[in-house]
Formats: structure tokens, sequence, C-alpha cells
């Protein structure tokens, strides 16, 4: 299953939050701080996707350490 971490907006309070997105849908989400259902899809891509790529590495890299 291919999922992204996303970034949305909540047009209502301003929180900004991150969620795992399946490519392709499309589902109603709501803020998690104010509940409303005014979000919008922040696409700032690119940067977001290279820094979970790079500390998943490092993830790997400090579990082999502790082994
Ligand atoms: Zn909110």
């Amino acid at each position: 299953m291919a999922t992204t971490n996303e970034a949305f907006r909540c047009m209502l309070c301003g929180h900004e939050y991150q969620e795992a997105l399946e490519k392709g849908v499309d589902k109603e989400r709501s803020c998690p701080k104010c509940r409303s259902n005014s979000i919008r899809h922040l696409k700032k891509k690119a940067v977001s996707d290279q820094q979970s790529a790079i500390s998943s590495q490092q993830s790997a890299v400090s579990k082999k350490r502790a082994e």
C-alpha cells in the first residue's frame, strides 16, 4: 500500500498537521484540534518525503548499533 505523509492545515484554527495519505484516496478529514472539517491540503512535497526517508534510515542505523 502506497501511503505518503501529507501536510494539512485547518482553516478554522490554523493548526497544521501531517497525516498518512493513501494515493488516489481523498477521504474527508477533520482537524485533530478543533474537529473542524475545513481542512486544506498543503502541497509541500519532497522536503517532508526526504526527511522521513532520512529519519527511517537513521533509525535503521541506530537499531543496528544497538544490537
Ligand atoms: Zn482546527
